[in-house]
């Protein structure tokens, strides 16, 4: 079986150097275990964080140890009441081809509700971030004005259809002209700003949101924030999902500089992480399949082929070269 492990810890901007493709021999699977053959694995941001030294709030990968991270596959091989042969499955054991179990955190789909990579993405983890974020941080209201950053990413993407379904007008910033295109075609955004081609994030902000911003979703930290803050209304909520124009720095970012702005305008600044939120996975799933099936929700897929493209559907990541989720689709002969 074929896997990725860590060969050493990026300096910066993660380098397919710091990838290495090995083999292991596959051991017979025991009583009360079974073996999966992945389909489909997620690359995300928040990898990077376990590839530095030292805990974050997940411990770090370890050298020459493969990494890990949402994964799809089947069963194809049980010695497990439970789980039978042929069964599709979600577990955390990507960027390897096979992997044993006993069933903890591993969980069924059904793969006849959605295509099922959906549940790496709309329907999983990232779904389950924007939905947590929305409705359990900022507590959206319907009317609230809502900037969006890294907008027609995966977790972004989702935010910015949820909070247009409850009524409210959505601001998104992204990298590209073809992603502001799809905001604003596809998920229905109300502004869009292409934070590449403008040095005034401010400005873009201002004249979108004449009236003030009430949430502000960041996935990207830095200089969004900062701008986020300038532009926030009194009472304003910061959902702080993600930083990610953080997460490749070498020295503390400087970013955002005018954190005072929490006091006068009383801006509640709350961060939060997915995993703790699990009971709201059944609220979440009913909401999101009926946004799906009134046509409200909509998602784009980028598709790495082969496990060995892993690492550079990773890297891309940091480049914005993906569109809505990131998935690498393994090869199933
Ligand atoms: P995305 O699909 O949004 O992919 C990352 C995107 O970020 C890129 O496509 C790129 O788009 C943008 N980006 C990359 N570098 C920068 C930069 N320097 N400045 C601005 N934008 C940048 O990833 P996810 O949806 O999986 O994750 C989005 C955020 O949510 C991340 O910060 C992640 O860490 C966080 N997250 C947090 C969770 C939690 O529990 N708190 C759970 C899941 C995700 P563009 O072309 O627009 O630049």
């Amino acid at each position: 079986s074929r896997q990725i492990e860590l060969a050493s810890r990026p300096e910066g901007v993660p380098k397919k150097s710091n990838f290495k493709t090995t083999t292991t021999e596959l051991s017979p699977i025991a009583d009360g275990e079974f073996l999966v053959k992945n389909e489909w694995m997620s690359v995300d941001p928040y990898m990077r964080g376990r590839m530095k030294a030292g805990e974050s709030y997940v411990p770090p990968f370890e050298i020459g140890k493969p990494l890990e991270g949402g994964c799809l596959g089947k069963v194809v091989e049980s010695r497990h009441p439970d789980f039978a042969e042929g069964d599709t499955v979600l577990g955390n054991l990507g960027w390897r081809e096979y992997w044993k179990s006993r069933g903890e955190g591993v969980t069924k789909v059904d793969p006849d509700l959605a295509p099922v990579q959906a549940y790496l993405g709309v329907l999983g983890m990232t779904g389950l971030t924007a939905w947590v974020g929305l409705n359990k941080i900022a507590r959206l209201q319907e009317g609230n004005t809502v900037f969006v950053s890294a907008a027609s990413g995966a977790v972004g993407s989702v935010v910015c259809q949820l909070a247009k379904a409850k009524g409210c007008r959505v601001i998104g910033s992204a990298g590209s002209p073809a992603k502001l295109e799809w905001l604003k075609e596809a998920a229905g955004v109300d502004a869009v700003i292409n934070y590449k081609e403008t040095d005034d994030l401010v400005g873009e902000l201002k004249r979108h949101a004449p009236d003030g911003i009430d949430v502000y979703f960041d996935n990207v930290g830095g200089d969004h924030l900062e701008a986020a803050l300038e532009v926030m209304n009194r009472y304003g909520c910061c959902v702080e999902c993600g930083m990610i124009s953080t997460y490749n720095a070498t020295e503390p970012p400087a970013a955002p500089r005018n954190l005072f702005q929490i006091i006068g305008k009383r801006i509640r600044l709350e961060g939060f992480i997915v995993r703790d939120h699990t009971d709201c996975q059944d609220e979440f799933i009913a909401e999101m399949a009926s946004l799906i099936a009134a046509g409200k929700v909509v998602w784009e897929e980028s598709v790495a082929e082969g496990l060995e493209q892993a690492p550079d559907a990773f890297i891309g990541l940091f480049e914005g070269e993906n569109m809505g989720k990131q998935l690498v689709r393994l090869d199933v002969e």
